[in-house]
């Protein structure tokens, strides 16, 4: 098992495909986009689904969730969620996309054996998602939603990051549009995580302030016995139930104490927080001829040291130097 100093055990592995996006979301990364990692510093489909099989059969991980960058960019997507789901124990395998490209994909994809998805949605007006993310792809986004749906990877999820001055006033719109079409809608904070680091903390709309937009139009109530244990949204019921919304609040309400997660990025280095200064490199040893038992043991030796917190609130807090496009959200 992958077991930290601080007793707590990673089983969810969130691997980065790609860093490359085409998207350009403000608080992720600039207008004109990142240097890309070169193609020979990539992991192959090859070399991504050999350390998935490690994870998964020596090392105790039972979610795989796709990721980066845009992971639907990456051609071998599906032939890589296909050798995840011969895998066993076979581990619950989603993705985590801008859902552009998901009204080709999403049936072949689950097909592959993808469980479910988690779409990015910030606005439901194209003018202001054009203004967000610096490209014209609103339907897109919208048709890979329904895609998605309508192949059965449900419950569609859907990610919303509010920003100040851009699309806070959207909260209850977007709930209400999720509602409809039966995805279950999580807000998330805004990190500081951004390429450009303009983030700021009066800037951040705080999950106190998602929930009292919220309450404006619903009646939220925690949700019973929904322990919030390592998931890191809260819960609350709408109206009684039985619709809910999840408000994640990585910054104000961390959930670091009960973190399962482990990073792989698509240069093959193991990351144990988004916030983490500290990367293990896999590829070198992949590379360099290592048996399974030598990448799991560098692995665990990895995990062994994961901080307790990110850290945000510390004096000395310093910003990643991969942003979260490099790292994989
Ligand atoms: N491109 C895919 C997407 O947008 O869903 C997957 C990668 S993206 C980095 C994963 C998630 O991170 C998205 O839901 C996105 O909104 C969120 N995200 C990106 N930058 C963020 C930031 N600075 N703070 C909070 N969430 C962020
Ligand atoms: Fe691309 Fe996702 Fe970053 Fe937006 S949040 S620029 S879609 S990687």
């Amino acid at each position: 098992m992958l077991v930290d100093d601080h007793g707590r055990t990673a089983t969810d592995l969130r691997v980065s495909l790609t860093d490359r996006c085409n998207l350009r979301c403000s608080y992720c990364m600039p207008p004109e986009g990142l240097d890309w990692l070169a193609k020979p510093e990539l992991l192959t489909d090859e070399e991504i689904v050999r350390l998935v099989r490690v994870g998964v059969e020596r090392l105790g991980i039972t979610e795989v969730r796709f990721t980066g960058g845009e992971p639907l960019l990456r051609r071998g997507l599906p032939g890589i969620v296909a050798a995840a789901a011969a895998l066993e124990p076979r581990p619950e395998i989603s993705v985590t996309s801008n859902g552009i490209g998901l009204r080709r994909l999403a049936a072949p994809l689950a097909e592959a054996g993808l469980d479910r998805v988690n779409i990015s949605l910030d606005t439901l007006d194209p003018g202001t998602f054009k203004t967000l993310t610096h490209r014209d792809r609103h339907a897109d986004v919208l048709a890979g939603l329904a895609a998605a749906h309508d192949a059965g990877l449900r419950p569609v999820k859907v990610n919303a990051v509010l920003m100040r001055g851009v699309n806070e006033h959207e909260a209850v719109p977007l709930l209400r549009f999720c509602l409809d079409h039966g995805y279950r809608l999580r807000f998330i904070e805004q990190m500081p995580l951004d390429a450009q680091h303009g983030w700021t903390r009066t800037g951040m709309i705080t999950a106190e302030e998602i929930l009292g937009r919220l309450a404006e139009a619903f009646t939220l109530t925690p949700a019973p016995g929904a322990e919030r244990g390592s998931a890191p949204a809260e819960t609350f019921v709408l109206d009684g139930g039985p619709a809910r919304v999840g408000v994640i609040g990585s910054v104000t309400r961390p959930f670091c104490g009960a973190c399962d997660r482990v990073r792989l990025t698509a240069d093959g280095q193991i990351r144990n927080c988004l916030f983490a200064t500290e990367e293990s490199d896999l590829r070198a040893a992949l590379r360099g001829g290592a048996t399974d038992d030598d990448l799991a043991a560098r692995w665990r030796a990895a995990v062994r040291t994961k901080r307790a917190g990110h850290g945000i609130d510390d004096p000395g807090f310093l910003q990643p130097v991969r942003p979260m496009s490099a790292i994989g959200g």
